[in-house]
């Protein structure tokens, strides 16, 4: 049933036409008939091609999918106008989720352009200003716990069981659904799927819709199958230490996750792909978030996690990627955690209102170029 796909991909940015990433794969989507289109035209973001990382990294052909340019800044909003559609069609009046803050500001957003009421559980300590910021703008009754994500993640499904209240974390498997429409994005500007595709794993929600994606573009479609590397935060790396962490660490908040609901299914969607899971430091994060600042893609440190890895195994020796094809998956924007940037960089000159003054700090001083 792949009738009412467009013929031709759609182009990068949000041309008039384009109605979401439900409206677009919906015959791909096994999703319920009662499914609503709720949406914020989420999706169809830009493969933005990076010749000088690229060439840097071992001179492969490098690609950021840049999933920060989202509605409400993460790729989040992909399975989020899926769920929510869900829930929404299926008489729900209010959904809840837990969240390290994007999760949060996504279902808000979609939960309230659905009429939905919120509720939001976000874990103890750092949730990046940004996010929450947005979670309480669109609306969400927003509920702190003082345990970690797993804990909270803990409640909500429980409560979910007894209330009805819909469930929107990605153990919701309408959440996965949307997001997979982003490898069927990559394979249509592609034509076909990267050699290797690098992105974070937190909760691994998302590397798992990545692999059941270009698994069913290539039943359908003949698109081929990247390998996969997943990469985690080294103080939060469960899947690469093959056991739970109970107080996961990291400046990479968005992947701050010691207990992943999806696990099993990242480890066989890794391994299945012919690629592997790896922890990269704090420092090689912040790092590659640096580096691709300086191509002018701003992302928060989760999101710079995929190629810090990259980088990581290609500095070790242990991949080669010259002449590949590489997609890396920057999930949300910088915007999202100004703090870090602030904390690191050197606080703004003052100067008064002179222009000797101006000159004296922005010109070459005699003897230098
Ligand atoms: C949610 C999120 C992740 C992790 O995705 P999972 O599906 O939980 O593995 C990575 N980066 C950002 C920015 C996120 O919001």
């Amino acid at each position: 049933m792949i009738s009412n796909l467009p013929d031709k991909p759609s182009q990068p940015g949000r041309s008039a036409g384009y109605r979401g990433v439900l409206e677009t794969y919906r015959p791909l989507l096994n999703i319920p008939a009662h499914t609503l289109t709720i949406t914020l035209l989420e999706g169809n973001t830009p493969l933005i091609p990076m010749p000088r990382l690229g060439q840097e990294l071992g001179e492969c052909d490098l690609f950021v999918k840049f999933e920060g340019l989202n509605p409400t800044g993460s790729f989040k909003d992909r399975g989020m106008t899926v769920a929510i559609g869900e829930a929404a069609g299926a008489g729900a009046r209010a959904v809840i989720c837990a969240s390290t803050g994007n999760t949060a500001a996504s279902a808000a957003a979609y939960a309230a352009r659905a009429g939905l009421r919120s509720i939001v559980l976000i874990p103890q300590g750092k949730v990046a200003a940004g996010k929450l910021a947005g979670a309480m703008a669109y609306g969400a009754q927003i509920v702190q716990v003082l345990g970690s994500f797993d804990d909270a993640l803990n409640l909500v499904v429980e409560i979910t069981r007894s209330h009805p209240i819909a469930l929107v974390n990605s153990l919701n498997p309408y959440r996965l659904e949307g997001q997979k429409t982003a490898a069927f994005e990559i394979c249509d500007v592609l034509g076909s799927a990267p050699e290797l595709l690098c992105l974070p794993v937190g909760n691994a929600g998302n590397i798992s819709a990545y692999w059941m994606g270009f698994q069913e573009y290539h039943q359908l479609k003949r698109t081929g199958l990247p390998q996969i590397l997943g990469v985690q935060a080294a103080g939060a790396a469960p899947l690469v230490l093959g056991h739970p962490v109970d107080k996961p660490e990291t400046v990479a908040t968005a992947i701050r996750i010691g207990r992943p609901a999806r696990g099993e299914q990242a480890l066989l969607a890794a391994e299945q792909s012919g690629g592997e899971i790896i922890a990269v430091t704090d420092e090689e994060i912040l790092e590659m978030q640096r580096r691709l600042a300086i191509e002018g893609v701003w992302v928060e440190p989760a999101s710079a996690a995929g190629l810090a890895g990259l980088a990581a195994q290609v500095r070790a020796g242990r991949r080669a990627v010259r002449g590949q094809r590489v997609v890396a998956i920057c999930t949300g924007h910088g915007l999202k955690d100004p703090e870090i940037i602030a904390q690191r960089a050197a606080a703004p000159v003052a100067i008064p209102v002179e222009m000797k003054a101006l000159e004296a700090v922005i010109l070459p001083k005699e003897g230098e170029k």
